[in-house]
């Protein structure tokens, strides 16, 4: 057994089930992000490893103990809300303080704590001043000093970044998951935000309606997503309709790919726009590579890169040039190369 383990877990509310037989292993020391699209059931699912909501069904274990029905005060977890949940008449040390409090430990060792651990998330000095007087960020690095001066076991993380802009949202992803990985501890966070999940995790488990849809490494996630909804979800990418030939390859825009089609069923062609290249019509097709052709409906430099919509005999894609290469002039005739061995494909999606 995993030092985490969440066991089929199950939550219904009157009309719908938000988490539906979800099962996770984590092993000590790991970061794992809950993915997934509003709704899909990610806050629920801490929350009942939190103890804030009880499961209908399934089973929760910390180091080989079941804590299904533990309540939240005895399961030495963290949890930092979205909201951060400042007590705003506390100051900084207070507030840090609090857990050390309501465990009775004495004041001289609640001070040592609360300096070390407002040292560690950079907000030395601090100690006085109450919420209001601080940044979203500062809020946020004292809900983590909050969750981490207890020491818990878990660390649990409900999009704790999103209130942030978006330069401060990368200095606190980086500094959060090197502060995780200094400590060693056991963290599981929520988010809907893909680059959060894809820098901050060592494996990401992306649900969907409830449900895990994959667990994997961020590269696992990115470059072999198990299903179409992952692949969608996770990064940017064509859905091109496609159709087979007799040989079995896939056609796209009336042109056979080096790609295996599936053996049955209508399916689409799924490219990230990063590994398309724009060359000329001219330029012969190299061992491995998938082409089409097709025309520039539109080109707009996006600072680090240009985005190309192209238009051809079977519909649109898009594709994402390197910086440098210049806009195109739209109407221009160009040929779309890329290595076919980046070409996933998925049945077609039932309505
Ligand atoms: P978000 O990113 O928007 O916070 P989420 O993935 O965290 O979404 P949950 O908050 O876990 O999703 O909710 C999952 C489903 O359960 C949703 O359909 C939601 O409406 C429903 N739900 C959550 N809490 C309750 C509740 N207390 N009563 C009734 N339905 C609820």
């Amino acid at each position: 057994m995993s030092y985490l383990e969440l066991s089929g877990l199950q939550k219904r509310y009157r009309d719908s089930v938000a988490v539906d037989d979800v099962s996770l292993s984590v092993e000590q020391g790991e970061a794992v992000a809950l993915l997934g699209p509003s709704g899909c059931g990610k806050t629920t699912t801490l929350r009942m490893l939190a103890g804030l909501v009880d499961p209908d069904r399934g089973a929760i274990h910390l180091d080989g103990t079941e804590i299904t029905r533990l309540p939240a005060h005895r399961r030495n977890m963290g949890y930092v809300f979205q909201s951060y949940a400042l007590f705003p008449h506390l100051s900084v040390a207070r507030n840090v303080g609090f857990g050390l409090e309501e465990r009775g430990v004495n004041k001289a060792e609640i001070a040592r704590q609360v300096t070390e651990a407002l040292a560690l998330v950079r907000l030395a000095g601090l100690d006085g001043r109450r919420p209001r007087e601080l940044s979203g960020g500062q809020q946020q690095r004292v809900a983590l000093a909050r969750a981490l001066v207890i020491r818990p076991a878990v660390l649990l993380l409900d999009e704790s970044l999103s209130n942030l802009d978006a330069k401060l949202r990368d200095t606190m992803r980086h500094e959060i998951r090197s502060i995780q990985r200094s400590l060693g501890i056991t963290t599981l966070f929520v988010t809907h935000d893909q680059v959060e999940a894809l820098t901050m995790c060592d494996r990401i488990a992306v649900m969907n309606r409830g449900r895990i849809a994959q667990i994997g490494s961020p590269e696992d996630i990115y470059e072999r997503p198990a299903t179409r909804f992952v692949a969608e979800f996770v990064g940017r990418a064509n859905a091109l309709p496609a159709t087979r030939n007799a040989e079995g390859h896939a056609v796209l825009w009336g042109q056979a790919l080096p790609v295996k089609a599936p053996a049955s069923g209508e399916f689409d062609l799924f490219v990230r726009p990063q590994r398309m290249r724009i060359v000329p019509v001219s330029e012969p097709v190299a061992d491995g590579m998938a082409r089409v052709t097709g025309r520039v409906l539109r080109s707009v430099f996006v600072g680090d890169h240009v985005e190309v919509l192209l238009e051809g005999a079977g519909g649109q894609l898009t594709i994402e040039t390197q910086s440098g290469s210049a806009a195109l002039p739209e109407g221009a005739e160009v040929a779309v190369i890329w290595q076919a061995r980046d070409t996933l494909s998925f049945a077609r999606e039932t309505p």
